[in-house]
Parts: structure tokens; sequence; C-alpha cells
């Protein structure tokens, strides 16, 4: 068994102001990556712009992140910042997972840079800094980049692994999120927590951290059925997330991620929300009943159908054809890697089942 994870993390209110002396830290020019809007208008941008200011350190920002964004577009980033000695991710896990590959390939500059980020895994990087901004990812403190490959059809993991060296969480710039943003990231961090509690890579080390994260987000769970959220309720978020970063940092997602990156590829769900459709009907494959019932009893639910009730409040509900259903099963039994980090022996009839039992019928 082993642990390793280097990132530095800071929370506090007023985090990058009254810590701006890292941004003189890693070099005489940033990079900082964002979002279209998001971090603009949290006053995340501002900030790290006064800290690197009072360093005197130049910047060029490249705020043209998307959603689930694809590889060619963390390559214009990266011949934007080709001149940076660090990388400066702001924003939830689109911009930061971006953040991540571009401080790969302005290293490493090339134009074979698919090769690059999927079939090379121990390149050095340029140091990154990471700012999240949704209730969310906690890419902050994992080593994984998520991007969407159109020639697969669907959204994988690179291969190179980057950890950034800090990441600074303030609550305030999460305080503003709309709800469906809010509540879809906020159960994303628990589909994290639950995946790395259930996942074959799971260690006594994983499993505290999952536990306490499942604990905290337990504890709030209530506060995502309003509209306004008391900062002590987004606080216990973010830093639920941040620990369900650490946790799947040692074992990574599971079979739920898996299920739900078609549903995100092929009809924009968001993230979150495509992960937390299939978190009971999941469970309730799990073999070790122990396990599920431990995480029932941190939430405070009395059963996998209470469960799936929130859930279906907080995110919504989704429909498929069954077709459909057939077919992303299949996509799942050829991924050998994340079909390893599920415990028990798995068939596609359990997939399809599991696919049927979480989302609505859409008729052929
Ligand atoms: P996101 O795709 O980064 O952003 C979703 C939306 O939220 C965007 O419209 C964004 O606006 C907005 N937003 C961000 N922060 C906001 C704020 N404070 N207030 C208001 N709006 C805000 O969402 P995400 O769910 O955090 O990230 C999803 C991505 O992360 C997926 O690609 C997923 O696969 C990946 N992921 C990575 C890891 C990992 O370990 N690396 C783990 C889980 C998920 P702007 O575009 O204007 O910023
Ligand atoms: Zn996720």
């Amino acid at each position: 068994m082993n642990y390793y994870m280097p990132t530095k993390i800071i929370e506090e209110d007023n985090v990058v102001l009254n810590h701006s002396d890292i941004f003189g830290n890693y070099g005489k020019k940033a990079l900082i990556v964002t979002g279209r809007n998001s971090a603009k208008i949290n006053g995340a941008q501002k900030d790290v712009v006064e800290a690197l200011d009072r360093n005197h350190v130049d910047y060029v920002i490249f705020d043209q992140v998307i959603e689930n964004p694809p590889i060619e577009l963390v390559a214009e980033g990266a011949k934007v910042g080709f001149d940076c000695d660090f990388v400066i991710g702001i924003g939830g896990g689109s911009p930061i997972d971006a953040a991540k590959a571009m401080a790969v390939l302005i290293k490493n500059p090339t134009d074979a840079y698919f090769d690059m980020l999927y079939k090379t895994n121990d390149s050095e990087k340029l140091p990154l800094i990471a700012i999240p901004t949704t209730g969310g990812t906690g890419t902050e403190t994992t080593p994984y980049a998520i991007l969407t490959d159109h020639d697969l059809g669907t959204k994988t993991t690179m291969a190179q692994r980057v950890f950034p060296e800090v990441a600074l969480l303030d609550v305030k710039y999460y305080m503003h999120m709309p709800v469906a943003i809010r509540n879809n990231t906020c159960v994303d961090a628990l589909t994290h927590s639950i995946e790395s509690y259930m996942n074959a890579k799971a260690t006594k080390y994983s499993d505290y951290i999952a536990l306490e994260s499942i604990r905290l987000w337990g504890e709030h769970k209530e506060a995502l059925k309003g509209v306004v959220m008391e900062v002590e309720a987004m606080k216990a978020f973010m830093s639920a997330s941040t620990l369900a970063g650490i946790a799947i940092s040692q074992t990574g997602t599971s079979i739920p991620h898996t299920m739900g990156y078609p549903l995100t590829y092929n009809y924009g769900v968001a993230h979150g929300k495509a992960n937390g459709l299939f978190m009971a009907s999941y469970l309730n494959l799990c073999s070790n009943k122990w396990k599920v019932a431990n995480i029932m009893d941190l939430l405070g639910f009395e059963s996998l159908q209470a469960f799936d009730g929130y859930l279906k409040e907080v995110i919504g509900t989704f429909e498929l054809k069954e077709s459909e259903m057939d077919a992303y099963a299949e996509l799942l039994m050829s991924n050998t890697r994340k079909l390893k980090n599920h415990p028990d022996p798995i068939t596609k009839e359990d997939i399809v089942g599991a696919y049927r039992d979480a989302l609505g019928i859409v008729n052929e």
C-alpha cells in the first residue's frame, strides 16, 4: 500500500491575496487558463492578476476553455502560453484539466500533441497552480485530466499525470453558482468519494479520506434543495470535493463515471449529473453490502431508494433508448482499465440493468 498526493492545499478566505507571494515562486510569466465567463464574474481572475502584479510577474490569459474541453483546444491554449514559466488554472474541472494538459504541452512543444498527452506518461511539465470554483471535480488534488476525444467519440483521461503544485481554495468564488451547476458539481464530488470507497484499489488511507468527504457531504445535503446556500454549507461542500479529489487520486473513479461519459458526449448531460444518475443502481450492484450500508448511514439515508429519490430531486432525471443503453454497456465492457477498479466480476447484462434502473426509457 502506498499514498502519494504532493499538492499543497491552502483553504482560507481571501487565499489568493493573503498568499500572493506564491505567485512569485514559479517564474517570470504565467499562463492563466479559464472558462469564458465565470472566473471574471466570481472575482478569481481579478485576484490572480493582482497577485501576479504584486510579484511583477507577466501573464497571458487563455479564456476560451469550454465544458469538456477537446484535445485540439488545449493545443491551442499551449500555443498562446508558449513562452510561459507556469500555468494557473481557474474554474471548474474543464479549465483546470485543460491547464494540466497545457502544462505538459508548453514544456514539450510538438505537433503530435495527442501522442504527447495520451501515449507518454512521465514527461516534464510546467508548475501548475489550481484555483477551483465548482463544488466539484476535486481536480485540484488529482493528477488526472479528462479531455474530449472526438475521434474516439467520448471523454478519456490523458496518460500524463499532473498534480498541481498548489491548490488555493476560497469559498467566495463558489457562492454564485446557478443552482444546476452547484448541484451537479457537488454531486460529482459525492460520486468521487463513493467510487473511491467502493474501489478495488481502495486503501485504508483513501477510505479514511473518502469517508470524511461522504460524512461532510451528508451533514449538509439538505442545503442542495434550496436556491441560496449558506457560506458554511458551501465551505463543507468545497472541502468535501477536495477530499474526494485526494481519495480518487489514490484509486481513480469507477463504473458510474464510465457509464456517464457517453451521456455527456452525446447529449451534453453535465458531468456530475451524468455520474450521479447511476449512483444508486451502481451501489445496488456492489457485493460489499457492509460498505454500502456504511455510506447510507453516513449520508443519512435509510435505503438506496431514498438515496436515489434525493438525487433525482437535486439533479433531475434522464431518459435513453434501450438500444443506446446496450451500446454504452458494450463500450464500457471494452474499458478494461476502468473495469479493474470495480472489485466484483461484472457482465454487460449487469451494466444494461444498471442503465435501466437509473434512467427512464425512450421508445425506439
Ligand atoms: P466545468 O465544465 O468546468 O464548468 C461548468 C460550468 O460552470 C461552466 O459554464 C462554467 O463557466 C461554470 N462555472 C464554473 N465555476 C463557476 C462559478 N463559480 N460560478 C458560476 N459558474 C461557474 O464544470 P465541472 O463540473 O467543474 O468540470 C467538469 C469537467 O471536469 C469534466 O470535463 C470532467 O470530466 C472533469 N473532471 C475532472 C476530474 C479530474 O480529476 N481531473 C474529476 C472529475 C471531473 P465558465 O465556462 O464561464 O467558467
Ligand atoms: Zn467526476
